[in-house]
């Protein structure tokens, strides 16, 4: 018999769950007994491999062969050798997989080969990162539904299969990434309005700051001056950060003490003293929230009706309160840390269910599952083309020209778009299309990523500013194809095309061998 499970598959942690069709719900937690896994493997000189707490336990010992944060490596083109095998990032990351399904399917009482799972991803993943999850997943053998974005896995988790008319932004602050989206259901379909965020904020700022302020309650001490220099001192103030944090999230005041050689130190610091200096980091999140919002609503989507917390910063009283004074909406937080799990498990078990035509209960209701809540892909990031002749000489900078904008739903069939040549006979053009880099699309180069490129030869003599016409389609995978023309068609074509970052299956099967090769060894 199949069992279904949810994975939220994270940068820094992983966490699986399992909604059975009764409503009942259970964390798969690692054969140690935790309820996250660490995104964290290890493979020895000779090739043994270790997944989650123990690999994050040889971080001192042989950080060499240690490897952390994969996921920011998801689409990018390289392998690594460890233990005598190249590895790519696909192949890592189903290691990890391949751990997360082994505690699965012991817990779950199957075999690993039974599982049907919905992995969840960034929504502002592109194409090259949501094609080299599914190879992972393939690589790992682990029997894939869906890739779900995470805040539409957040949704499910907060009620969205129960009340589908409701449109939420949800907003995820994390250890060191912070995502804001507006998804909600448009005819059956689920549907990701809009996504922003910053890559590079998260709970460690906060600490950051709750650490200037423990080093200024250090320095009023009498002997503050020394201790500033102090390596235990520096250890035990960093240590405390965190912790006092956390406890500034349930009481107005903590009272820190550290014990140092000898002599305690006593520490005190206000939840208002705190607020006051990170109010930049909490404008920072507010700002890319009003930004979503304006960008769903241009998309045509409804007034955003509620915000839901996930991510285990918005556990900071300060977000909340914020959200509700800028928005005057209401504000939901519930287990934000296994929210993105728990959404994927319950989107996983209907899927599974409506395969097999039966029932799941959702909330108070059973209801027959049917397969047609799958989510509308939109394009996750603006496409846009670089031009340059193949004949010198060119003396303009290159910019990116994003003619294709971003959350455009899927499929997108023949989206033509005009581009010209630069000099007179002109006989090849190169073209090179682009995928918008960070939050919001830029023109320069370096801000974008490469795509998909090609080239047109043997174009007949014609001035500079010939119309070259490029047609591209975006199937409802994310699989982008270029064809380009010149005017009246006649010039000879040679088009060449190729997705940059994603695994063919021929190096699907390679990584399935060497991980295979590197499993057995266990
Ligand atoms: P995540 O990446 O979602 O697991 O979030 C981890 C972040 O949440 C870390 O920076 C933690 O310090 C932070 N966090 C967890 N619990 C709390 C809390 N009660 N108050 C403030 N921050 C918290």
């Amino acid at each position: 018999m199949k069992k279904s499970i949810g994975i939220d598959l994270g940068t820094t942690y992983c966490c699986v769950m399992h909604y059975e069709a009764d409503g009942s719900e259970e964390l798969v937690p690692t054969d140690m007994g935790a309820p996250l896994t660490p995104s964290i493997v290890h493979i020895s000189s000779d090739g043994e491999v270790t997944v989650g707490e123990d690999a994050r336990d040889l971080l001192l010992e042989d950080a060499d062969n240690v490897i952390v944060g994969i996921k920011r490596e998801m689409g990018r083109e390289y392998s690594l050798e460890y233990g005598g095998q190249l590895l790519t990032p696909e192949g890592i990351s189903a290691l990890i997989l391949n751990q997360l399904g082994n505690d699965a399917a012991r817990v779950l009482n199957v075999p690993y080969e039974e599982l049907s799972c919905v992995i969840t991803i960034p929504a502002y993943f592109g194409v090259a990162e949501r094609e080299a999850t599914a190879a992972a997943a393939r690589i790992a053998n682990l029997h894939w539904e869906e890739l779900l974005p995470e805040p539409v896995a957040a949704a499910y988790a907060y009620g969205l299969a129960e009340q589908p008319n409701l449109t939420s932004l949800v907003f995820d602050l994390g250890g060191g990434t912070f995502d804001v989206a507006v998804v909600g259901m448009v005819r059956g379909h689920y549907r990701v309005w809009a996504v922003d965020g910053e890559a590079r904020l998260g709970g460690l700022d906060w600490d950051a700051r709750i650490e200037d302020l423990l080093w200024e309650e250090v320095e009023q001490l009498p002997d503050g001056e020394d201790l500033l220099f102090d390596e235990d001192v520096i250890g035990a103030v960093h240590d405390a950060s965190e912790r006092v944090k956390r406890k500034l999230s349930g009481v107005d005041k903590v009272t820190e003490r550290i014990r140092i050689a000898g002599q305690t130190i006593t520490l005190r610091i206000s939840r208002d003293r705190f607020e006051e200096v990170t109010y930049d980091l909490l404008l920072r999140s507010l700002q890319a929230t009003r930004r979503v919002m304006e960008t769903a609503n241009a998309a045509g989507a409804p007034p955003v009706d509620q915000i839901l917390l996930i991510g285990g910063s918005t556990r900071m009283p300060m977000i909340r309160e914020a959200l509700t004074r800028e928005f005057g909406l209401p504000v939901r937080l519930t287990d934000p840390d296994k929210a993105v799990a728990r959404g994927a498990a319950i989107m996983s078990e209907q899927l599974l269910a409506a395969k097999e035509r039966r029932t799941v209960k959702l909330g108070e209701t059973t209801v027959l599952a049917s397969s047609a809540n799958r989510v509308v892909s939109v394009l996750p990031r603006s496409i846009g083309v670089r031009l340059y002749s193949s004949q010198g000489p060119y003396t303009d900078e290159p910019y990116i020209q994003h003619f294709l904008p971003a959350n455009t739903p899927l499929p997108i069939a023949r989206h033509r778009h005009s581009v010209s040549t630069i000099v007179d006979n002109q006989e090849s053009v190169r073209i090179e299309l682009f995928e918008q880099g960070g939050n919001v699309p830029s023109p320069r180069v370096e801000d974008n990523r490469p795509l998909i490129e090609g080239e047109i030869s043997g174009i007949p003599p014609s001035l500079a500013g010939s119309e070259v016409q490029l047609i591209v389609s975006v199937s409802v995978d994310g699989l982008v194809s270029l064809e380009a023309s010149t005017a009246r068609g006649r010039a000879t074509l040679h088009v060449e095309a190729f997705v940059h970052g994603v695994l063919d299956e021929q190096e699907v099967e390679k990584q399935k061998r060497v991980t295979s090769l590197l499993l057995r060894g266990k």
